[in-house]
């Protein structure tokens, strides 16, 4: 005789996936979890944290809590959130270690360009903005916690940090949830939390002229990475790229690098760091990784040459 047990199905531990456009950019979550509903509640939490942070943080809504620091900070000083409080701190620390590389009041000229309107400022309209751009014009009140600017054409934006506050905010509640094997990314911006189960992830580091191919593939766990590039935002006007990446100092696109990639212990410090390094070019750039033990980087200067942190240099050839 056949019984036909009524038997629960048996626990399936598979890899769980999730994308979706949020922050202007593309954001995938990928976890393990033996309970299909748990993990797709873990997902909506991460997804329901980006749009959060996207509406705090967005340059571009007029309810965002950015844009209010925006309007008002140059009349009196803002009361802010602790979370855009400490970022804007942590911004502030990156400006000082970059010695200015990294500047959130990039854009105050940096607004003027609309990559995919083709649009630029001209020389004046540079000369004029370019006064605004000094992160020294940021006074933050710890105390108070509030957030003024001292100079009436700055304009703050966080499209350099922001994306991988978000990866970190993702990774956390994951962790909190008690998940051990995940990928969160937003963009250009990933975090790794484990491994594949027993195997690395492999992330590959793309062509700046030809990003459908990544001639590098590094074997990654338990790590950010980051990667600026001229290729992400731009048009090219008379043979020139105008892109996303500004020099503070110029107000013009950073020129001594195609692409910059960070390895790091969060998303927030390899996101700022990808941007500042960027922009200081390969030579400073991997002056001040050195500097820093937890920190690699990959750069591809301006003739398509690779240069290494020392913490990655290959070995010299026998
Ligand atoms: P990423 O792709 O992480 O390098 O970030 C590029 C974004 O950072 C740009 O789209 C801007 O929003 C912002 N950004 C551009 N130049 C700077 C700069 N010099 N300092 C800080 N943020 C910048
Ligand atoms: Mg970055």
């Amino acid at each position: 005789m056949v019984f036909a047990l009524n038997l629960p199905a048996p626990a399936r531990a598979e890899w769980f996936k999730s994308e979706q456009a949020v922050m202007g950019t593309s954001i995938a979550v990928q976890l393990w979890h033996t309970d299909a509903d748990f993990a797709d509640a873990c997902i909506a939490a991460v997804m329901s944290e980006m749009h959060r942070i996207d509406a705090a943080m967005s340059p571009y809504k007029e309810s965002s809590e950015l844009s209010k620091v925006n309007r008002e900070a140059a009349r009196f000083p803002v009361a802010a959130s602790k979370e855009l409080f400490d970022l804007i701190a942590r911004s502030l620390e990156m400006s000082e270690r970059s010695g200015g590389a990294f500047d959130i009041t990039y854009a105050s000229v940096g607004r003027m360009y609309d990559y995919r309107a083709r649009k630029k400022p001209g020389n004046a309209e540079i000369e004029t903005a370019l006064k605004a751009v000094n992160y020294h014009h940021i006074k933050l009140d710890r105390a108070r916690g509030t957030i003024r600017f001292t100079h009436p054409g700055v304009y703050i934006d966080l499209g350099g940090i922001a994306k991988g506050h978000a990866v970190d905010r993702g990774i956390s509640l994951l962790r909190e949830r008690g998940i051990r094997h995940a990928l969160v990314s937003a963009g250009g911006d990933s975090r790794i939390l484990g491994d594949r189960r027993g195997r690395p992830w492999f992330t590959g580091i793309k062509d700046p002229r030809n990003p459908q191919r990544a001639p590098v593939v590094l074997p990654l766990s338990d790590t950010a990475i980051s990667t600026s590039g001229d290729y992400e935002r731009y048009f090219i006007e008379d043979g020139v790229r105008y892109h996303h990446i500004i020099n503070p100092g110029t107000g013009r696109s950073a020129r001594a690098a195609r692409s910059v990639t960070v390895l790091g212990p969060d998303a927030t410090t390899t996101d700022a760091l990808s941007t500042t390094l960027f922009v200081l070019g390969p030579e400073k750039a991997l002056k001040l990784a050195d500097t820093m033990p937890e920190i690699d980087a990959i750069i591809i200067d301006s003739n398509g040459t690779m240069h290494y942190s020392s913490g990655l240099e290959p070995p010299a050839k026998q």
